[in-house]
């Protein structure tokens, strides 16, 4: 038989299905993954019933329903004051991890290099490959996973059409603060470069600390192609309901590409989230308080057992250093608290291609049950 393609010939499985599949293996609790552990609101699935019950089960248009792009611009207009035209600069995907594909394949030529700034979400490096593009790292050092402008601006060549950043940030928690976005913008701006700002955990911010997202700023709104997605924002990340804000053109572009890749997404889902982002502002109070009363008592437990790190403002994970409790690296220590300690985690070196500070963390995931984190830190008492 003919080999696969050589496209995907140096694809591993994802660290997120390996880890689950040892947390189910070993019986661990799983802080691996990022999902709840619990169900999204009950409103929300009813209303997804009544969808299917009132027929919206045929394929719904190849952008997105009408109803869904809609609320998706009327929620940037009113959260952000920003405009996207619902016909010509929104579009529907399955899931944030679509839209990444997509966009990617709707920009990059082969040769065309992209920044991707390392701790990273998986899917960008493997997208990029697959569109013939070439990712290039910059670092986010520890321990305030900051960038150092020099380095990013060194990364950039003739060849660079797109930078890749991801605010709130997974894994390490990170809110980028304003001065820090507007000199990643001066860059790509100076450059000439798109940018995709991955802002799936938008409403994931703690602290009184708000998300800016990257269009808002000066001279940002042509060139940023926004990505978000229903699934973190309900806890239903099942669902599998992502979308694309860019301008008309770049909108054209990941249409061409998305009616080739799934067509449509799902119509019952679709009318649902859109019920579901009208009543964005009534649900946001509750939803930020439940994630920020776990990321506080997890963090108080970890701190308990010796880990000493900065208190994440956004997401729903933490980049937890290990240097003090282990003199194995990520991986290792992963597996030893798996097999040993019975609680699943993350080894972030998988989110690196170059810089190995990876190796001194791992990412926990606080969504989960009250009694799982418990469960959790009872295993790992007395490390
Ligand atoms: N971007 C980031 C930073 C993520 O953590 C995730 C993972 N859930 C995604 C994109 C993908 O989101 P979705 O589940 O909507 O595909
Ligand atoms: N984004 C989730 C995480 O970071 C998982 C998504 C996936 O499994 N692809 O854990």
């Amino acid at each position: 038989m003919k080999e696969t393609a050589l496209r995907i010939a140096d694809f591993k499985d994802s660290i997120f299905g390996v880890i689950s599949r040892l947390a189910r293996e070993n019986q661990a609790v799983n802080l691996g993954q990022g999902f709840p552990d619990f169900d999204g609101p009950d409103w929300l699935k009813e209303i997804a019933f009544k969808k299917m019950q009132e027929g919206h089960n045929q394929y719904a248009p190849f952008h997105g329903t009408p109803n869904l792009r809609q609320e998706i611009s009327n929620y940037y207009q009113k959260f952000y004051q920003l405009n996207y035209n619902p016909e010509s600069e929104v579009t529907v995907t399955v899931g944030a991890t679509e839209a990444i594909y997509v966009v990617i394949n709707a920009l990059i030529n082969p040769g065309d290099e992209v920044i991707v700034l390392e701790p990273f979400y998986d899917s960008y490096v493997a997208s990029i490959k697959m569109a013939g593009g070439i990712p290039v790292p910059v670092t986010m050092h520890a321990p305030d996973f900051s960038i150092d402008a020099k380095e990013l601006e060194a990364a950039i060549t003739s060849k660079t059409k797109l930078l890749i950043l991801n605010n709130p940030h997974n894994p390490t928690g990170k809110v980028w603060t304003k001065e820090e976005l507007i000199s990643v913008s001066q860059l790509a701006i100076k450059n000439d470069l798109y940018l995709l700002s991955d802002e799936v955990y938008e409403f994931l911010v703690f602290d009184g600390n708000k998300h800016i997202p990257t269009a808002t700023l000066e001279g940002m709104m042509e060139r940023t192609i926004t990505v978000s997605s229903a699934g973190k924002t309900f806890g239903l990340t099942g669902w599998k309901i992502g979308w694309i804000c860019a301008n008309q053109k770049v909108s054209h572009a990941c249409r061409l590409v998305h009616q080739y890749v799934t067509f449509a997404v799902s119509t019952p889902m679709q009318e649902a989230v859109a019920e579901g982002l009208k009543k964005l502002s009534d649900y946001l109070p509750g939803f930020v308080e439940l994630y920020k009363g776990k990321r506080d008592t997890f963090y108080i437990e970890m701190k308990k057992l010796g880990f000493d790190f900065p208190l994440p403002k956004g997401t729903y994970f933490m980049m937890v250093p290990i240097k003090k409790h282990t003199d194995l690296n990520d991986v290792d220590f992963a597996m030893k608290l798996i097999k040993e300690r019975k609680v699943a985690t993350v080894p972030p070196s998988a989110f690196y291609l170059k810089s190995a500070e990876g190796q001194g963390y791992l990412r926990f995931c606080f969504a989960k049950k009250e009694e799982t984190l418990k469960s959790a830190i009872q295993n790992l008492n007395g490390l």
